[in-house]
C-alpha cells in the first residue's frame, strides 16, 4: 500500500498524537523512502517536538530554581 504524500503529513502530525499501527508505520516508512519532500516534512515535525520539549523543560527548571 503506498500512501500520498497528503496521507503521509497526516500520518505524521497524527503520529505526534497516538501510536501509529504497525501498518501505518510501515507504509510512513516507505513514502519517507522514496519522497523527499516528506522526508523533510518528516524531519521538521522532529525538530517541532524537540523543540516542545525543550520548552516544556526549560519550564520545569525554572519552577524549581
Ligand atoms: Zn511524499
Amino acid at each position: 500500500m503506498l500512501l500520498s504524500c497528503k496521507e503521509t503529513t497526516r500520518l505524521l502530525s497524527q503520529g505526534e498524537d497516538r501510536k501509529l499501527a504497525f501498518g501505518e508505520r510501515v507504509a510512513l516508512r516507505v513514502h519517507l523512502a522514496i519522497c523527499e519532500g516528506c522526508r523533510n516534512a518528516s524531519e521538521q515535525f522532529r525538530l517541532l517536538r524537540v523543540a516542545v520539549k525543550n520548552l516544556a523543560r526549560d519550564g520545569d527548571e525554572e519552577k524549581t530554581a
